[in-house]
C-alpha cells in the first residue's frame, strides 16, 4: 500500500475518486506518520483484540490498526469514503468497513457479531464536535470493550483526563471517571493534519472499569445531580443544585450538610463519593 500520510498520494487518490473534503463531517485527515503508529500501539490494537474503529477517513489508522490487531471493523458516516477504503485497505484481509452514523448504530450487535471470542478496544479520530456525546455514548452503554483511545481538542483533553478536585473538572470529568480511568497518552499539533484545524490536540486512552466506583440506588438521579451542580460554575453548590433539582436553597442546603459537605464548596471540590452522598439523600426525598 502506498504511503497514505503522503499528501500527494491522497491527492491522487481523492482525484481519481472525485472526493473533496467535508467540512460538516470534520474531515481533517492525519497526515504526520507518526501518530498512527502510537495510537495503535497505545490503543490495544495487539493479537487478541479486535479494534472498532469509528471514523476512518481514508484508512491511515485503520491500516495500522490492521496491521496490530486480530480484526478491525470500522464504521465511517460518509459513504463517499467507502470505494476509497476498499482500494486502501485491499491488502488486509482482517478489516470490514461499515457505513453508517456511529450515533445511530447498533454497536452491541456489530460488537457481537463481529467479535467472538476477542477482547474488544475502540480507537477513534472524530471530529470534535461529536468526540464527547460519542464517548458519553460509549461509556454509557455499558459495551464489553477494554479501552477507549480517542483523539480530542487540547482543550477538551485536560478536562476528560482531570482529577475530581480540580480546577479542569467538570460534570464530563465526573461522568469520566465514574466508568473509566482516563490517561493523556501525547499531544498532536494542528500542522499534523490535511486541512490543519484551528486547534491542537491531544490523545487519551481511557480503560474501562469492571465496576464503578461507588454505588448509587438511580445512576440517572446521580448524574443529574451533577449536571445540575456543575450548571452555574460561578453559583455555589446550594444555588446551583437548588435551581437544578428545583428545590428551596433551605432544604438543598440541610442535604448538602448531612452528605459532610460543606455549603460553600464548589462542584469541581467534589469527589466521586461526595456525589453519590448527594444523590443518595435527594433519591430519598424523591
Ligand atoms: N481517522 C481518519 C484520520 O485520522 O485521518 C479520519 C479522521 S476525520 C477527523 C473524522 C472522520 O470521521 C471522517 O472520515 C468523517 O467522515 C467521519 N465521521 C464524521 N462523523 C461521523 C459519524 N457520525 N459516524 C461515523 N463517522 C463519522
Amino acid at each position: 500500500m502506498e504511503n497514505l500520510t503522503n499528501i500527494n498520494v491522497i491527492r491522487d487518490i481523492f482525484e481519481r475518486h472525485g472526493f473533496s473534503f467535508s467540512k460538516n463531517l470534520g474531515q481533517n485527515f492525519l497526515i504526520n506518520p507518526s501518530v498512527c503508529p502510537k495510537i495503535a500501539e497505545m490503543g490495544n490494537a495487539v493479537p487478541g483484540f479486535g479494534i472498532l474503529e469509528i471514523g476512518t477517513g481514508v484508512g491511515v489508522l485503520t491500516h495500522e490498526l490492521a496491521k496490530r490487531a486480530d480484526k478491525v471493523v470500522a464504521v465511517e458516516i460518509d459513504s463517499r469514503l467507502i470505494p476509497v477504503l476498499n482500494e486502501t485497505l485491499a491488502e488486509h484481509d482482517n478489516v470490514a468497513i461499515i457505513n453508517e452514523d456511529v450515533m445511530k448504530a447498533d454497536l452491541a450487535s456489530i460488537i457481537r457479531e463481529n467479535f467472538q471470542g476477542l477482547k474488544v478496544a475502540v480507537c477513534a479520530n472524530l471530529p470534535y464536535y461529536i468526540t464527547s456525546p460519542v464517548i458519553m455514548l460509549l461509556l454509557e452503554s455499558r459495551l464489553p470493550i477494554e479501552s477507549v483511545t480517542v483523539m480530542v481538542q487540547k482543550e477538551a483533553g485536560k478536562r476528560l483526563c482531570a482529577e475530581l478536585g480540580t480546577r479542569d473538572a467538570g460534570a464530563v470529568t465526573a461522568a469520566v471517571r465514574y466508568y473509566s480511568e482516563p490517561k493523556l497518552l501525547f499531544n498532536v499539533s494542528r500542522g499534523s493534519f490535511m486541512p490543519a484545524p484551528n486547534v491542537d490536540s491531544c490523545v487519551i486512552r481511557l480503560d474501562i472499569k469492571k465496576e464503578p466506583p461507588v454505588t448509587v440506588r438511580d445512576e440517572k438521579l446521580f448524574f443529574s445531580v451533577i449536571r445540575g451542580a456543575f450548571s452555574q460554575r460561578r453559583k455555589n453548590l446550594a444555588n446551583s443544585l437548588s435551581s437544578s433539582m428545583n428545590m428551596p436553597k433551605s432544604e438543598v442546603t440541610e442535604i448538602i450538610k448531612t452528605a459532610g459537605i460543606s455549603e460553600n464548596a464548589r462542584p469541581e471540590q467534589l469527589s466521586l463519593e461526595e456525589f453519590a452522598a448527594l444523590a443518595e439523600i435527594f433519591y430519598d426525598k424523591f
